[in-house]
């Protein structure tokens, strides 16, 4: 059999239309701190080994002996909107790629769902739909997506089938690319599938989302076994990502099967149990100074790390990684053993590599995000780790990534150390603070900048993981953000007033 030629391309943002930060073509040039925007052949070499929706695809085009045309992938650090040249510059060119690759058996897409632009409500589905115009609808277009998209109708449209991670944190990246690959395999041997889109009616804040808990467990769980009936082909639940302002943001559902009777007893089926499970998406939030002050009374008798979410600094999520409400909680309770990590700062990292191992520095480290209720930190530090930022790490969320972090310090104060560097990357792995020195397992407290993900590496090592709400731009409880333009009758959270 002549061996089939697949584009593939990808193009992922995660849009918190409520941070600080827009994504320009800058941003994603420089990549989320491991992928900077790679073309070509280029391509495949960048995201080998890394956990990624593209290597898994890969992964399935090389056993299917598919001759890949690698166009282009852009990814930059969660953020505020996507702008409006960012998105048009990076969109011609994935679509030039994709029509000077012609004539092709199908294309794979490596994309998020949940990407905002200045110009535009649906960054994906518009991708798609340029895409679909530029190809007709004769070449099927497989896409995986993040379990936050926020997925529209108008992009399941276009695409002939799209498959969401069920994990979060997200360690099934390459799983699901590959998954999509398979699937993209079915559509080339002329298999067509109906297709079902639900929409859930409240929104699901991020912390409580997390897969290794009940009720997300139990509801990926259920899709499994519902994926297994007959004539359904895939079934993805997406919890969505709560903090875009725009009428399709929250959580939905996507089924494919044979039949479109098939697809919808399987999308309402599981719609069913997620509107069962509203009350069970919810958990206690802690203060900074209550959480510092619990992990210390933990802390004391505990012989692992006890671990504090900083939530709504979260990188992965929009925040800038350099508000300062967890480390004046730790040093105004006199924290021991503590350390904090990444704090986000290149004239922090800068000052320090200048001064030099051992020196003692008078900054005003982060808080430059213009966060009400947040502000630098004015302290002398001592200068105690300098790296230069390459850091290779290979825990499970990552995979084996060679990090780009900038110029890095670990800046102490008392019995806090704080991990800075200069590129925004969420703490999800433990060599992110080891390489500044800091051996996390021996730790007494760890403040890590992320909801979510850092369970993947940290969990397994941890006395207790708590919650903290210091001011960020990641609300903890979207509740609590200024919406404007939601749908009507959306619950703002579980069981919450509805948006009108
Ligand atoms: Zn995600």
């Amino acid at each position: 059999m002549k061996s089939r030629r697949v584009a593939f391309a990808g193009f992922i943002h995660e849009t918190n239309t409520f941070a600080p930060t827009k994504a320009t073509y800058e941003a994603f040039l420089k990549g989320s701190g491991h992928l900077p925007l790679c073309r070509g052949n280029e391509m495949i070499e960048l995201v080998k080994g890394a956990n990624t929706g593209i290597e898994g695809a890969l992964d399935y085009a090389r056993e299917a002996n598919w001759k890949v045309v690698p166009v282009l992938r852009a990814s930059a650090v969660p953020s505020a909107y996507v702008t409006e040249d960012a998105f048009e510059r990076i969109a011609a060119e994935v679509i030039a790629g994709i029509v000077a690759a012609l004539p092709l058996d199908g294309i794979y897409l490596d994309l998020h769902g949940a990407m905002v632009c200045e110009h535009l409500d649906d960054g994906e589905g518009e991708l798609i739909a340029r895409i679909r115009r530029a190809v007709g609808y004769g070449i099927p277009i497989s896409v995986s997506l993040d379990l936050h998209g926020n997925m529209t109708e108008q992009s399941m449209q276009d695409a002939d089938v799209m498959v969401g991670y069920r994990t979060y944190p997200h360690v099934d990246m390459a799983l699901t690319g590959h998954r999509a690959a398979l699937l993209l395999d079915r559509l080339m041997s002329g298999e067509r599938f109906a297709k079902v889109y639900r929409q859930i009616d409240y929104l699901i804040p991020i912390s409580w989302q997390c897969t290794e808990m009940e009720p997300a467990q139990s509801i990926y769980a259920a899709l499994a076994a519902l994926e297994q009936k007959e004539g359904v082909i895939s079934l993805s639940f997406f919890p969505g990502f709560p903090a875009a302002d725009f009428p399709a943001c929250g959580a939905s559902i996507l089924a494919y099967a044979q039949t479109l009777e098939s697809a919808r007893i399987a999308a309402d089926a599981l719609k069913a149990l997620v509107d069962a499970s509203e009350e069970a998406f919810a958990g206690k939030v802690y203060t900074p100074d209550e959480g510092v002050r619990e992990a210390m009374r933990i802390a004391a008798t505990a012989k692992r790390p006890v671990i504090l979410s900083d939530t709504q600094d979260n990188p992965g999520a929009g925040g800038n990684s350099d508000t300062t409400g967890m480390l004046r909680a730790l040093v105004t309770n006199d924290a021991r053993n503590a350390a904090l990590g990444l704090l986000y700062d290149p004239d922090a990292a800068l000052a320090a590599q200048a001064a030099g191992l051992g020196a003692m520095i008078r900054i005003g480290l982060g808080g430059r995000s213009g966060i009400p209720g947040d502000a630098p930190f004015e302290a002398d530090f001592v200068v105690e780790a300098l790296s230069d930022g390459f850091v290779r790490v290979n825990g499970p969320y990552y995979g084996d990534t060679l990090m780009r972090l900038g110029p890095s310090a670990c800046l102490r104060i008392g019995g806090v150390r704080v991990a800075v560097a200069s590129h925004k990357v969420q703490m999800a792995d433990r060599g992110l603070f080891r390489y500044l020195g800091i051996e996390p397992e021996t730790a007494s407290i760890l403040v890590n900048k992320s909801s979510v993900h850092f369970r993947a590496d940290f969990a397994p090592m941890a006395e207790a993981i708590l919650v903290c709400a210091a001011p960020g731009p990641m609300a903890v409880d979207p509740a609590s953000l200024p919406w404007t333009r939601l749908r009507p009758g959306l619950r703002l959270s579980p069981l919450g007033l509805a948006f009108s």
